[in-house]
């Protein structure tokens, strides 16, 4: 039987040799060749500001709860149908998080309804561009500069998206990337922190390099380094960042055969809508598609599980997402908002479907006959 992962790290070519490289240079902790080499990708590609390497994209938001100088008390307005990573950060200064709820036609953050949520507390907004595709930019940072909020782009699955041709995770003042294995481009656990905004340059560095000075020192900028502020082990080993170096040169390789999964999913699928059973993605005109997802929305949670179930039993895997954050377990009693429709929507009726750079290889054909099947059972019963 077909054995079909929601999900599958691969290698696209040099990542092994690069980790010997790395190794073979007598230099594996962070900050050294590979790390630059990846920084200076993401400057040169998509002409960030300033990038630094991080240990995750939750570190990357951490670094960012640290620079706006979060306090007890600070209110961050975030989406609910969320990774809870886009709010630890901030609870962890000891923020008030206010969730904000979902579009209805897509589970990105509603940007109208997000100044409602304003008050004379709130210090920033984090925007999620959910499976890749952009929020309304504009609309958020106008709402942001009106109030004089900073804007965090949690651009964890966003690489290489862009909104009206700007480059996701480079239009608020501080955005991040996660190299987690689950997204487009890996190397098991990674992340990226984006500095848009100058005045952030400086002690960013600091932050990442345990509250040292040691990068001005190293560029040769202060004769000694010393301990000048907070800040933590936030910089990846150099083993991870010749792994991610690999997978960066063939980005458009990898994405070009992610968009041609994701492509083939859209127009096998599409006729289901018509039935009223699921509904596919929307994708803005303002937005690009980085086919980090496919995902379907069902009209029901009993349809999603059938469907999950019927899957299953011919060996494919396929998942529902988050549940929202502000009815976890941990946030549930702290939550003073109202109800959150559209993001209780996603949270039972959402499903993705497998998607990972060998899938063409390992059947996506049969996977499509079998969702099909599934679907037309479920539209029939
Ligand atoms: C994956 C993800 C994160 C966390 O990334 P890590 O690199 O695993 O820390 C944060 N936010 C969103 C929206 C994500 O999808």
């Amino acid at each position: 039987m077909l054995q079909i992962p929601f999900n599958k790290p691969y290698l696209v070519g040099k990542e092994l040799f690069y980790i010997s490289q790395s190794v073979l240079s007598g230099h594996i902790s962070g900050n050294g060749m590979f790390t630059k080499k990846c920084q200076n990708f993401f400057e040169e590609k998509y002409g960030f500001n300033k990038t630094l390497l991080t240990t995750s994209c939750t570190d990357a938001l951490e670094m960012c709860a640290l620079l706006l100088d979060i306090k007890p008390g600070d209110e961050v307005i975030i989406p609910s149908y969320t990774f809870v990573s886009t709010a630890l950060a901030f609870v962890r200064q000891g923020a008030n998080v206010i969730f904000a709820d979902s579009r209805n036609d897509r589970p990105g953050i509603d940007e109208d309804s997000i100044e409602a949520l304003i008050t004379d507390k709130t210090k920033a907004i984090v925007p999620v561009h959910y499976a890749g595709v952009s929020c309304d930019m504009d609309k958020i940072m106008s709402v942001a500069d009106r109030y004089g909020l900073y804007v965090v782009e949690d651009a964890a699955q966003a690489i290489d998206s862009r909104y009206k041709g700007r480059p996701l995770g480079g239009i608020g003042h501080l955005g991040v990337f996660s190299f987690h294995e689950t997204k487009n481009i890996q190397c098991g656990e990674g992340g990226l922190l984006i500095i848009n905004d100058e005045k952030f340059v400086n002690r960013a560095e600091i932050l990442w390099e345990k509250g040292t000075n040691r990068a001005e020192f190293f560029r040769g900028e202060v004769n000694k380094y010393g301990w000048v502020d907070v800040g933590s082990s936030f910089l990846p080993s150099e083993i991870v960042a010749s792994f991610l170096y690999a997978q960066l040169e063939e980005l458009d390789t990898i994405q070009e055969r992610r968009i041609s999964i994701w492509n083939k999913y859209y127009e096998e699928l599409k006729e289901f809508e018509a039935d009223g059973v699921v509904s596919l993605p929307v994708i803005d005109s303002f937005s690009t598609n980085n086919a980090h997802m496919f995902y379907l929305v069902f009209n029901n949670i009993d349809n999603r599980t059938t469907f999950i179930t019927l899957l299953k039993e011919k060996g494919i895997s396929s998942v529902f997402h988050y549940l929202s954050l502000h009815e976890s377990e941990f946030y549930r009693s702290l939550y003073k908002g109202g109800v959150l429709q559209e993001a209780d929507k996603y949270t039972d009726m959402l499903v993705r479907l497998p998607l990972y750079y060998e899938l063409f290889d390992h059947g996506l054909d049969e996977v499509i006959r079998q969702i099909k099947k599934a679907l037309n059972k479920i539209k029939k019963s």
